[in-house]
């Protein structure tokens, strides 16, 4: 196989074979394929897209290049949930603990952030001796006793998807349905999983602008979940202003951890709770929809899903102490605000921009080695239909590295748009 070759192929919109997605994805991890071979071939397929055998080859690749779970043995059903990428998406860090905590076992592979949007394994491994990337073994034998493991991709799993997602991150490559569909459900099928829930994000902070798109992602990631006997379902839900209070690395966790003790902010807890009762139905532990959210609320209620993501922590490494003490860690040397220079109601937000100011920020990476601020983020106090007047604050951000901060703002100043009608914003698109 000659590398180029098969780039040329791609950017001339032909379909490429099985054998040359797995030889080129093979070379790429033995390091015979340099990295800008690898972003070529992905930004080739970023502008031609890929056919459905393509895609479902790029799956099979991707899951063969490390191990793949089997949890047959479990009493439990065994399920996960798996958002496209948001600002400010912290639903994995309370639906987790949540999903356990009814008795559904859940062994979530995390990723890093992602182009503008927040990952979780960053914000996880903010938790003080938090480890993510345990291994398989003990990953399996967590999953087995207390109901849940957060991790990372080791070396072991999907490791093609480890390299190609960090390389996707910065080449500009990662707004594609067969790049997403790929590197979402080898991972997720890797896990051993029988059931999955997926978050598709839609609107100006997603991956996917537009309703359609996000369509066609959410069926693609059907059509591979249906190929692999995994019970999938879609929630389709609205990025067009950050979710919940706030967007960042420390801030977030310590937002999950308001969720799970039952302070959490009304969106995040929707989303949450929709994404939760497709599980609850799959599994047989609700009937309907209502009987599912009166069943996360009861756990949230009398402390089972705290409880669990307490448990967790402890197996993880980390300490409770410090997730009582949440409010006492991590905090930012420097801070700003943005505050209104006109009256009226926010009539949209460029979560996009928002995104991008949590990287200039210190929450994401600009190149694969940079280090990410764990005390780094933005609070939102205005969103979409909000009365607000000159002078009130809209939001707050903050970190630790003053000159990340003045950049940020250069970023900030114009994501507000302020007019005299109130508009209502749409989080669930189903
Ligand atoms: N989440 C992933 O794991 N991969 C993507 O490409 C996008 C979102």
């Amino acid at each position: 196989m000659i590398p180029s070759e098969i780039i040329k192929q791609k950017r001339n919109g032909k379909e490429i074979s099985h054998a040359e997605i797995k030889d080129f994805i093979n070379d790429y991890l033995s390091g015979e394929i340099p990295e800008y071979q690898m972003s070529a071939l992905l930004m080739a397929i970023f502008f031609k897209g890929m056919t459905d055998s393509e895609i479902s080859a790029l799956v099979d690749v991707m899951l063969n290049s490390g191990e793949r779970m089997d949890f047959t043995h479990a009493s439990n059903y065994v399920a996960d949930k798996h958002s496209t990428g948001g600002v400010g998406d912290k639903v994995s860090i309370i639906l987790g603990p949540l999903l356990a905590a009814a008795g559904i076992s859940v062994p979530m592979l995390s990723g890093r952030s992602l182009g503008h949007t927040g990952g979780t394994l960053d914000k996880l491994e903010t938790i003080p001796g938090f480890k993510v990337d345990i291994s398989l073994n003990d990953f399996r034998e967590q999953v087995d006793s207390i109901g849940i493991a957060m991790i990372g991709q080791t070396k072991d799993i999907c490791p093609a998807d480890r390299r190609m997602y960090a390389l996707r991150d910065v080449t500009g490559t990662v707004e594609s349905i067969p790049l997403i569909s790929g590197s979402i459900m080898s991972k997720k099928i890797a896990e051993g999983i029988q059931g999955l829930v997926l978050d598709v994000k839609t609107g100006n902070g997603a991956f996917m602008k537009n309703i359609d798109d996000a369509r066609k992602l959410g069926n693609t990631l059907k059509m591979i979940g249906k190929s692999f006997n995994i019970n999938t379902d879609t929630v389709y839900t609205s990025m067009d202003q950050p979710l919940g209070r706030t967007a960042g690395l420390w801030c977030e966790v310590q937002e999950s951890i308001d969720g799970l003790k039952g302070n959490g902010p009304e969106d995040t807890m929707q989303v949450t709770f929709e994404l939760g009762a497709k599980l609850l139905i799959q599994a047989g532990l609700s009937k309907t929809k209502s009987e599912a959210f009166s069943l996360q609320n009861d756990l949230i209620r009398n402390g089972d899903a705290y409880n669990k993501f307490i448990e967790m922590v402890e197996y993880q490494g980390g300490n409770s102490q410090d997730i009582e003490n949440y409010n006492k860690l991590h905090k930012p040397k420097f801070s700003n605000s943005l505050k209104a220079e006109e009256s009226g109601y926010i009539q949209s937000i460029d979560t996009y921009k928002i995104g991008l100011s949590t990287i200039e920020l210190g929450c994401g990476r600009k190149k694969t080695t940079d280090n990410v601020d764990s005390t780094a983020g933005i609070q939102f106090y205005k969103k979409i239909g909000d009365k607000i007047n000159v002078g009130d604050i809209i939001l707050e951000y903050f970190n630790s590295d003053e000159n990340k901060l003045l950049a940020a703002k250069m970023l900030l100043k114009d994501c507000y748009q302020i007019g005299e009608e109130k508009v209502k914003h749409q989080l669930i698109l189903n």
